[in-house]
């Protein structure tokens, strides 16, 4: 006899990035699809990990994360948005942003509670929100200025509804919210007493001079966001997984009280390094942000002559493209690109549920060597 997975889980796709890593394995492609830089992080922060581990920092870390790395995380937000959290009592460091917005979700979502998602999203927000039991409700960003649509995000409100989730930049359209739409989110949270689940981990992946803003530092929302990042992005180490969640003592301990049992304790070396990596992050920025200015500019000059319409990201490691007409939709697109031309990219209509606009974009990922960069848009010049 067959045993049938869980019901909540039924609708759960596997998730893209692993899938179009796959081909692009399979296919000896050009790798510009699942988020990652394919080139390490400093080796200053190597070095640290390297020490830790020699320095006996092995055995489990407490629960909520190592009191110095809660502690450079503190510090840098209270440098960078004005932000004071507690260290101790509303900083939780998780396997990843993924594990801190699933043990958030778990933590603060009833069955029948619906959440807020701007469509497209990034997808784990998704299935979450079922494992959780509750309702996804999307709004769109519509293409090309994927801004948010006050009438529409009110429009998408019940009395059932209890969450938004605002992730800002915002994977994959690569936009950084203006203040306006910001208040906007803030607006709707306050007139309908909502939670705010704020996804940051791009928060220093912005271009053009353009800085992030922490959704937590706007008026009234202290106490009802639940500041979410990670340094992975930051760091260039995306394998090591290091994320927190941050938010005010209540909320805190009911994320703490599912992360207990979903990993209980994080990488304790890993944890170390990255607090080394967060008290130099001041020094560390400005280098890194030329860094990944160039990668966009590059990317963008690439695409010039090419059928793909860039999107110019303000921020994220991440552009969309739109595909002209006649060249079928964006998977069968995207199948092709990997299979016969050997680049992979994501098809972003999985990041869609009521929009069909996805289907006429390709995400493409520039967090890339120069050359991976230069072969990818040669094979990106199709017809
Ligand atoms: N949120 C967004 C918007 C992302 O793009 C990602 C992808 N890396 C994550 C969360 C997950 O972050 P982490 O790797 O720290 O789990
Ligand atoms: N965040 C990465 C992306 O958007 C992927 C992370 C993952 O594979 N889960 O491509």
């Amino acid at each position: 006899m067959i045993h049938k997975p869980a019901r909540r889980i039924e609708a759960i796709e596997p998730s893209i990035f692993a899938t179009m890593s796959r081909l692009a394995i399979e296919h000896a492609a050009v790798n510009l699809g699942q988020g990652f830089p394919d080139f390490d992080g400093p080796s200053w922060i190597v070095e640290a990990f390297a020490g830790a581990l020699r320095s006996e920092k092995n055995q489990y870390a407490p629960m909520h994360g190592t009191a110095r790395l809660r502690k450079a995380v503190a510090a840098y937000q209270q440098k960078f948005y004005g932000l004071e959290w507690n260290a101790e009592t509303e900083i939780t460091v998780t396997a990843g942003a993924t594990e801190a917005l699933f043990s958030s979700m778990l933590a603060l979502l009833d069955e029948g509670d619906e959440v807020i998602l701007f469509e497209p999203f990034y997808d784990s927000y998704y299935a979450n929100a079922l494992i959780a039991g509750a309702t996804p409700v999307c709004v769109t960003l519509h293409a090309p200025s994927f801004r948010i649509d006050e009438a529409a995000l009110n429009a998408a409100i019940t009395g059932r509804t209890r969450m938004i989730v605002f992730n800002n930049p915002h994977n994959p359209t690569g936009r950084v919210f203006s203040q306006d739409e910001m208040n906007v989110v803030a607006a709707c949270a306050r007139r309908h007493n909502l939670l705010v689940l704020s996804d940051e981990v791009y928060e220093f992946l912005t271009f053009d001079g353009k800085h992030h803003t922490s959704f937590a530092s706007l008026p009234g929302m202290r106490t009802r966001t639940v500041s979410i990042s990670s340094t992975g992005k930051t760091f260039g180490m995306t394998g090591w997984k290091i994320g927190f969640a941050m938010a005010t003592g209540n909320l805190t301990n009911a994320i703490r009280t599912v992360h207990q049992f979903a990993t209980f304790a994080v990488n304790t070396p890993a944890q170390h390094a990255m607090a080394h990596g967060l008290e130099k992050l001041h020094d560390y920025l400005p280098d890194f942000r030329i860094l990944y200015q160039q990668k966009r500019d590059m990317l963008l000059r690439g695409l010039e002559d090419s059928i793909l319409k860039p999107i110019t990201p303000e921020g994220t490691y991440f552009m969309m493209v739109q595909l002209p007409s006649d060249v079928g939709d964006d998977v069968q697109c995207a199948t092709r690109l990997v299979t016969e031309r050997q680049v992979a990219v994501i098809p972003p209509s999985v990041f869609y549920r009521r929009s069909t606009e996805g289907q006429r974009m390709l995400r493409l990922c520039f967090a890339k060597k120069e050359e991976t960069l230069l072969a990818g848009i040669a094979r990106l010049q199709f017809h």
